[in-house]
């Protein structure tokens, strides 16, 4: 099985993500993680990436889709957490699975308005070690100890994208460029609407449905 999530920034793809790959036994590539895991590495693109990534913007389709063929060439099963982010890089994924003979399964539109997404970006951290997701404006995903990761016992960090004037950006990004992805999943017939206003809980709930009514 392979599917994508797409989502505004901080609608809680990465943390479906996450549950979703506990659930199927999936593997999780997030386009968002694997660039900033390039910035840490100090690689020759660190600048431009982080200066890009702080200003809203999307990284270009050449880089994406090489970092995408090279996660994807020896593996299935995959969530796609982030990727694709425009209409150009929804085609060369379709040209690279039809080239390995795999395919989509499910496409998972997370909404949310943009006020509900902008609260949670701003109370958001996570941690360095597990990658847990918390947020101090959601009782349901607040760590026991303010800034502290419940399993790892280590300092939780924020992302430096997540501030309200980088979300505007990214916000403006995502109505510009990866809203019409929508519709091109649509016309597949493989789109699904989730509500994701509603708790992690929920929302996931919702997910699973959809998937496990499909298998019986
Ligand atoms: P995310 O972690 O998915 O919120 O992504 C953080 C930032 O990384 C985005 O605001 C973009 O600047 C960049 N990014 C992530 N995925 C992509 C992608 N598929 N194409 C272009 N830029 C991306």
């Amino acid at each position: 099985m392979n599917i994508i999530l797409i989502a505004p920034p901080a609608a809680g793809k990465g943390t479906q993500a996450g549950l979703l790959c506990n659930k199927y036994n999936l593997n999780h590539i997030s386009t968002g993680d694997l660039l900033r895991n390039a910035i840490e590495s100090g690689s020759e693109l660190s600048k431009e990436l982080t200066k890009q990534m702080n200003d809203g913007k999307l990284i270009s389709d050449n880089i994406i889709i090489q970092m995408i063929e090279e996660e994807i060439k020896d593996k299935d099963q995959f969530i796609y957490d982030g990727f694709p982010r425009n209409i150009n890089q929804a085609k060369l994924l379709d040209d690279l699975l039809r080239d390995l003979n795999k395919k989509i399964d499910y496409v998972f539109y997370l909404k949310i308005d943009k006020e509900v997404a902008l609260n949670r970006v701003i109370g958001r951290s996570s941690c360095p070690s597990c990658g847990h997701i918390y947020n101090d404006k959601l009782e349901s995903m607040m760590p026991k100890k303010a800034g502290i990761c419940d399993d790892c016992n280590i300092a939780l960090f924020k992302r430096l994208d997540d501030n309200e004037e980088t979300f505007n950006k990214r916000f403006e990004t995502y109505i510009n460029e990866t809203a019409p992805i929508i519709e091109y999943y649509r016309d597949k017939n493989i789109l699904y609407e989730i509500d994701s206003s509603k708790s992690k809980e929920d929302i996931f709930l919702n997910i699973e449905r959809i998937i496990d009514n499909d298998k019986n």
